[in-house]
């Protein structure tokens, strides 16, 4: 355990599915979710929820909303399923992947009509998460046979 002042950080954000407010924990700390270290993460330990941080933030903000397991599991399929239209959008358009799995995830999210727009994959819900996965499913069987 660190002992230390606590850490200060804006916003604090809220884990979605008890309400309370998250805990930031570091790589060491007896709530970090990872063996290695992947950076500064929100936690909800009841939960088992956790969400990362941008990175090089300077107040920890947080990717998007916290995440338990369905969540994460959904987000991981959904994250493999955009990633080859993700990596031949990259050589294409001659665009970062970063910029290209954010356009895929709004290309969805556009299509299924979420309001608000969001930014990352990490900002959507389970709910989200699998009408998107079904979605591009579909899209893609169409496509192979048209
Ligand atoms: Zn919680």
């Amino acid at each position: 355990m660190r002992v230390g002042r606590p850490v200060k950080a804006v916003p604090q954000p809220h884990c979605d599915y008890c309400g309370a407010r998250a805990q930031l924990a570091q790589f060491g700390d007896a709530a970090y979710p990872y063996r290695d270290d992947h950076g500064a993460v929100w936690t909800c330990t009841p939960c088992g929820a956790w969400i990362g941080v941008r990175p090089r933030s300077k107040h920890n903000v947080p990717l998007g909303r916290l995440a338990n397991a369905p969540l994460r599991d959904a987000k991981s399929r959904l994250h493999d399923m955009l990633e080859p239209l993700a990596e031949a959008k990259t050589r294409r358009d001659g665009i970062s992947v970063f910029e290209a799995r954010a356009k895929a995830i709004r290309w969805v999210a556009a299509e299924l009509g979420f309001d608000p727009l969001p930014s990352s994959l990490h900002a959507l819900t389970l709910d989200q998460c699998e009408q998107a996965l079904r979605y591009v499913e579909v899209w893609k069987a169409h496509r192979h046979s048209g």
